[in-house]
């Protein structure tokens, strides 16, 4: 496994605001790494300063194991946090070219970049006749020009209809299934979930949940039970149980979250023994969706 960002105690203050705090996490090659959180969470300042245009208040970061400057290391990330800006009565290729110049890499990569993004065809039409969702692909081509071990995007996909959302979404995982590491902002839970392999949660600038998609997916869920016995008796008996982490009731429900990933059978056997029977047994995962409002809600 091999590190291409490692983040320690980041903390970063406007004033009195405390934008990020205390924040760590890795970025291991390979992943599709997705920082999650509402407007004002930190995410676009945390951006910032990994890529040295925010300065930090305290904590480090450091790329590809510190074995290089932040400068040098800096060529090897490709990214867009703010919109490029294009010369309107220039074509996409012309403008690539230009970006070329500016980096001083070579003219190699364009035709691929643009064939990735979708844009091959339409290289020779000018910038000013692009849609909105052909002009943040064109800028995810310039990101791309310097063949960077990492991609980094602040919200992709922000302003764009649901055809061009679901195109640059397609193309973020062809990127990455061609071995670049991806890492990106979004405020949008459906995006990292559908985009993503790894999430940070971030509220308030804090940590809230780093991990795998799927294990944030995948809690150990919840049971509901409706018994016609004693409902006191019944949320003793369940708050007894070893496999349950808190009982509480939701109108004629009883609702278990679980500690382990047990089934519903098991669940049923425990309380057939302790004498309570149920008439309704229904063991849910809660959505990611569920999960998120449960970490921001705090
Ligand atoms: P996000 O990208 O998650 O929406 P930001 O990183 O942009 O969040 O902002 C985090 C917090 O820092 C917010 O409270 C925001 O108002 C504040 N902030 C961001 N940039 C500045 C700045 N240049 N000056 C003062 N406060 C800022
Ligand atoms: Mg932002």
């Amino acid at each position: 496994m091999e590190t291409i960002l490692s983040i320690k105690d980041l903390n970063k203050n406007y004033g009195k605001i405390q934008a990020v705090k205390n924040l760590s996490f890795d970025i291991i090659k390979g992943n599709i790494y997705g920082i999650l959180g509402p407007n004002g969470s930190g995410k676009s300042t945390t951006l910032g300063i990994i890529l040295n245009v925010v300065n930090r208040t305290s904590g480090s970061f450091s790329w590809f194991n510190g074995n290089i400057s932040t400068h040098k290391a800096l060529k090897k990330v490709g990214a867009i946090i703010e919109r490029p800006n294009f010369y309107p009565y220039m074509t996409a290729r012309q403008n690539l070219q230009l970006i070329c110049q500016i980096k001083g890499v070579s003219y190699d990569k364009i035709n691929d970049t643009l064939e990735t993004v979708n844009l091959f065809e339409r290289k020779d039409d000018k910038f000013r006749t692009y849609s909105l969702g052909m002009k943040q692909r064109l800028a995810i081509a310039s990101a791309l020009l310097n063949d960077p071990e990492i991609l980094i995007l602040d919200e992709p996909t922000n302003g764009l209809d649901p055809q061009g959302i679901h195109e640059i979404r397609q193309i973020i995982k062809k990127i990455a299934e061609n071995g670049t590491t991806i890492l990106l902002a979004s405020h949008l839970l459906d995006e990292v979930e559908k985009v993503c392999t790894h999430v940070i949660v971030l509220q308030k600038g804090e940590k809230l949940y780093s991990g795998r998609v799927e294990t944030m997916v995948a809690s150990n869920g919840i049971i509901e039970i409706k018994t016609e016995e004693n409902i006191e008796n019944t949320i003793n008996v369940l708050k007894n149980y070893h496999e349950t982490a808190s009982v509480n009731v939701d109108g004629d429900l009883i609702i278990v979250q679980l500690e382990n990933d047990i089934s519903s059978a098991t669940l049923n056997k425990y309380l057939f023994e302790n004498n309570i029977t149920i008439s309704h047994l229904v063991k849910r995962k809660p959505s990611l969706e569920q999960q998120f409002l449960d970490l921001t809600n705090n």
